[in-house]
């Protein structure tokens, strides 16, 4: 949405001074003591703080989505169709967001499989020295420092090595390869402890 909290406020009647402080409409304010910026406001006088649609639904008193249908409708955005408060409160960065969520995503999958080769280190060892050794135990041998280390790297680097970690993780598709295998052995161990128990 377009609008900024200095637009609404202009448009609401406020009067913006020098350095685009106001009058506060929210306390008895004689001297300007709101501060309206692009995307919020603030007063130094009572604290009142928000973004447009706080600003639009205290002055009104209405509801935030009242308040994103108000502004739309004034501001001849699509007043048919009024969006809802959450399309007007368009992410500021919607990559950054984006690329937390894929950055979760991979960190939770690799979690779950450190914590399984953690397990199968344990459970699969061989007992003596003539037993077959086992393939689990093999995989976590040779996994578990990479998968530590890549879990280390999305935890703590810094989030240039971050992006490029992420990125490769998920071109290769390693990520999703695994999130299929662990939901599997998921369902493997379940049917197996069902087994049991029955
Ligand atoms: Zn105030």
């Amino acid at each position: 949405m377009a609008v900024s909290v200095k637009e609404a406020a202009e448009h609401y009647g406020l009067k913006i001074g020098r350095g685009d402080m106001a009058c506060c409409p929210f306390h008895n304010d004689r001297t300007p003591s709101m501060k309206l910026n692009e995307d919020y406001f603030y007063c130094f006088g009572c604290g009142a703080t928000g973004d447009v649609i706080d600003f639009v639904a205290r002055l009104f008193n209405l509801s935030s989505y009242a308040a994103a249908q108000k502004l739309a409708y004034d501001f001849g955005i699509d007043p048919d169709k009024p969006p809802a408060a959450a399309a007007l409160r368009k992410p500021k960065y919607p990559l950054a967001k984006a690329f937390q969520r894929e950055e979760l995503h991979c960190r939770r999958v690799l979690c779950d499989y450190l914590h399984l080769l953690e397990n199968w280190k344990v459970q699969h060892a061989p007992k003596s020295p003539d037993d077959t050794i086992d393939d689990c135990f093999v995989e976590a041998c040779q996994m578990l420092d990479y998968i530590e280390d890549l879990v280390d790297i999305l935890t703590f680097a810094d989030l240039e090595v971050r992006l490029k970690t992420v990125d490769m993780l998920q071109k290769d598709g390693m990520i999703d390869r695994l999130e299929e295998r662990l939901k599997r052995l998921e369902k493997e161990v379940d049917a197996h402890d069902k087994t049991k128990i029955g």
